[in-house]
């Protein structure tokens, strides 16, 4: 990229990863490394006014900070919770932040004024962990986060599926219980509602009879089932079942090289990941079998992916430039 005469000085891009709690900001060089990490609390209990508020002035301060260290800032990229327009640069709904069709792009392209691209924190991380991460080198990967809910993100050669409305990539709404439990939208027997972190912890609580806010996380149940407790073995493998059936069913629509899971419930590792692995094995017929493993980039993922839309959308702009 350096024997590219239009691309100016040590440029950067300002990249922002918004969360319910707390946001993670970065300033990230075009090969992936962060020359500057910044973490922010979100306050969403202020409403989203103050929140769209927040995300420009720390955005505004990384640029600044960056043009006073040398760097040439050349795109903003900012990931979002829920429901989001890519297209548009619309964030449309997110329940835990409160935005409602939030032109988001719009503002900070209003204020900055540099080129800007607004992602989905799921797909954002998923890109990075196709292209810098655990799917590195393989140009199909399913990227799964498993935590309070579980969503994906379908990753073909660097671009992440936005879907027709924003919302593709809901693996957690798959159908895998007809009977089973309630899940948060509304129908039974979602993914999610059986095998999301949150799920086990409330059917572990629920068979052994404790409350269900007894604080007995999908962590511990791991440990109790590889411990030997038959009940936590019963609930592991009920879940560890129904993510194979998830799974399975995004082999047979995405036929990709590498499945990476992401989030709380894939730091469970090997009590997770041989299990997991035997049953997907078993569910396997005339399609390939993927490699499953687990994220390598943690809780950065959403951040530098977010940076990564950032590169897109300046490397846009520079081919626009040049014609
Ligand atoms: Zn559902």
């Amino acid at each position: 990229m350096n024997d590219d005469e239009s691309v100016p000085a040590d440029p950067v891009v300002v990249a922002l990863d918004v969360g319910g709690t707390g946001m993670k900001c970065a300033v990230v060089r075009p090969d992936g490394v962060a020359v500057r990490t910044e973490r922010h609390p979100t306050n969403a209990a202020r409403g989203p006014a103050a929140v769209i508020g927040t995300i420009l002035d720390v955005a505004e301060g990384l640029a600044d900070k960056a043009r006073a260290d040398g760097f040439t800032p050349v795109a903003l990229g900012i990931a979002v919770p829920g429901v989001v327009d890519e297209v548009r640069g619309v964030a449309v709904w997110s329940a835990n932040v409160g935005f409602r069709d939030v032109p988001l792009r719009d503002l900070a392209v209003a204020r900055l004024g540099l080129p800007t691209a607004l992602g989905h924190d799921v797909r954002v991380g998923g890109l990075a962990e196709a292209r810098l991460g655990a799917g590195r080198g393989t140009g199909h990967v399913l990227f799964v986060a498993i935590g309070t809910g579980i969503a994906a993100a379908h990753v073909v050669v660097g671009t992440a599926a936005v879907g027709a409305h924003g919302a593709a990539g809901e693996i957690g709404h798959i159908l895998v219980r007809p009977d089973g439990p309630r899940c948060g939208c509304g129908r039974r027997g979602c993914l999610e509602a059986v095998a999301s972190a949150a799920a086990i912890g409330r059917r572990y609580a629920e068979l052994a009879d404790e409350s269900p806010d007894g604080r007995v996380t999908a962590a511990e149940v791991a440990e109790r089932a590889a411990a030997g407790e038959p009940l936590a073995g019963r609930v592991w493998q009920e879940a560890v079942d129904a993510l194979a059936d998830g799974l399975a069913s995004g082999q047979a629509l995405f036929d990709v090289a590498t499945v990476v899971l992401g989030g709380g419930l894939a730091q469970a590792g090997d009590r997770l990941f041989v299990p997991l692995r035997a049953a997907l094995h078993e569910r396997m017929t005339f399609h390939r079998e993927p490699r499953l493993v687990a994220a390598a980039l943690g809780d950065e993922a959403g951040c530098l992916g977010a940076a990564l839309l950032a590169l897109d959308a300046a490397r846009v702009r520079d081919h626009q430039e040049k014609r």
